[in-house]
Parts: C-alpha cells; structure tokens; sequence
C-alpha cells in the first residue's frame, strides 16, 4: 500500500516509534529513522523488510537540526509523505517539586517538535496533495493523572495541534490524526514500573500489577504492533476522510 512512499517517524529507535515505523515499512514504505541509542539493531531490522531505510540524530529539542532531518530525508527520499511525531519523554513529579528544566524539555521534545516537523513537511505534501501526519499523543492527550503536569499540557496540545492542522488540510488529501495509547510496555514505562517497585518493595510483577490496575481495566498493556496497525489504518484510503480525530487505543482507560 505505501510501495515508493517514504515515512519519517521521529524517536523510532525504541518502543512505539520503532513498531509503528516496522508497521510502515512491512507496507513497503522507505522509512527515516530517528532517535538516541543503538541505531544499527532498528536499521537492520526495517532493512530486513525489503525497504530503503535512513537515519537522522537530530535532537528534538532543537528546531535547527529538525530542520536539517527534514532536508536530509527529502535529498534522500525525494519527499515525506507520512510524518509520525512520536519522540517523548517523561517525567514525574509535584507541580511544586517539577524541574523547571524538565519541564521546558518535556515541552520541547513532546509537543515543540511535532510543530516543526510539521510546519515543514506541509508544503511538499500540499504540492503533492496526499500526505499523512500522525501525532503520537497519549491517553494523556484526554484526560490528566498527578504528578505529570508538562506530559499531560504538553500531551493536550499535540491533541489540540492535531486539529487544527486538520481543519488547515481538509480540503486536500493531507490528513492529520492522533493516537492516544494507554500503557505500554516500553522504555519509558518500565522506568516508572522500576520507580513503583523501588518506592514500596514490591516485585517488577507486583508493581507491573498495581500500575496497570490503577489505570487500565484491560489489565494489558496495548503494543506497539497493534499501534503499528492502527497508523497503517491512518494511512489507508479508507482513511481518507478520518480527520483530526485522537484515537485512543487504551484498554478501557479514558471510558470510565
Ligand atoms: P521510548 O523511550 O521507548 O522511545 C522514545 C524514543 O524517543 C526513543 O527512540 C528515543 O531515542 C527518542 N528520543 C528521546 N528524546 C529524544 C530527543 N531529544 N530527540 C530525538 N529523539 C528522542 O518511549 P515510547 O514509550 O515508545 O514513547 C514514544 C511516544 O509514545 C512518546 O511520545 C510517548 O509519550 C508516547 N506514549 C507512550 C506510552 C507508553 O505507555 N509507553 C503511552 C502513551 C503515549
């Protein structure tokens, strides 16, 4: 379906990132890869999907070097035609006791960078009148748990971002939608199950437990794989007219 289409995914060398850019590519999308850490193991693992496959460090937090990626998969790609803002980090604690620090970086990677990558990657995708833009929220896009004010603000605004880069593309075949996951088990959960667990001397499954049953009435986590499907959905004709919604795939969190 995406055969001699080209998706950058930012913050896709762990985790969500990383499946919804397998997802892509398992459609045949040449895929930009993006994010810290190891970068041979993901690259390895698209190109064994039969697609071209590139990497970019850029540091989200800096607006000149998203504005570098964005050129350099355009030299090597010809164009972005899906976009999926995806890089995040976390961080928990009291509004009160909440690093200012923290906060800016938490704003600049969460919610800053889907602005650039996408003010950037408009114009060829109008040109081309077909593209697709998928912010990766958060079930924290909808509704707000303590002790995570920047992710929760920063999480909202992509949410509230979304549409109106919705309702700027509707008329053209540009659409931007959002994805909202409850937990999942990546990187950056495991740190707060590992916190959980130090903090009350409970066991990894114990603390596994308790983090899902405060939240989650599935008790499961959702995968990447399964988020994976739902961004190849996004990018499907029969998406076509699927327009700035946030779709949460959540085990049941945001219904109750
Ligand atoms: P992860 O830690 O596994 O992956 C984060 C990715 O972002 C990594 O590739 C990392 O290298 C990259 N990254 C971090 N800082 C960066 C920076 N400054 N510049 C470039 N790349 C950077 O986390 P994940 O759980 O896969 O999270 C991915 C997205 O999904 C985030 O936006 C997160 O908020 C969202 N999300 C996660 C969950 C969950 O339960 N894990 C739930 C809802 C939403």
């Amino acid at each position: 379906m995406l055969t001699g289409k080209t998706a950058l995914v930012t913050g896709s060398t762990s985790g969500i990132g990383l499946g919804i850019a397998k997802a892509l590519a398992g459609q045949g999308a040449n895929i930009m890869l993006n994010g810290f850490g190891d970068v041979e193991g993901p690259k390895a693992e698209i190109a064994s999907l039969g697609v071209k496959v590139g990497y970019h460090g850029a540091d989200m937090t800096k607006p000149a070097e998203i504005e570098d990626m964005m050129k350099a998969a355009a030299a090597r790609f010809g164009r972005v035609d899906v976009l999926v803002n995806n890089a995040g980090i976390q961080h928990v604690a009291k509004v009160e006791d909440f690093p200012p620090e923290r906060w800016d970086a938490v704003i600049a990677i969460n919610l800053s960078s889907a602005f650039h990558a996408t003010r950037l990657a408009l114009p060829a995708m109008k040109a081309a009148n077909w593209g697709r833009i998928i912010n990766v929220a958060s079930v924290h896009g909808l509704v707000a748990s303590t002790e995570k004010v920047a992710y929760v603000a920063a999480k909202h605004g992509i949410v509230g971002m979304t549409k109106v880069v919705a309702l700027e593309t509707a008329t053209t075949g540009v659409t931007c939608n959002a994805i909202c996951p409850g937990w999942v088990l990546t990187p950056l959960v495991q740190k707060q199950v590992d916190a959980k667990a130090a903090a009350n001397g409970w066991s990894n499954e114990e603390a596994t437990r308790r983090l899902l049953g405060e939240k989650e009435p599935s008790m499961q986590f959702t995968t990447p794989e399964e988020l994976g499907e739902l961004a190849v959905f996004f990018c499907s004709p029969a998406a076509n007219n699927v327009r700035g919604v946030a779709w949460n795939m959540d085990g049941g969190w945001a219904a109750q």
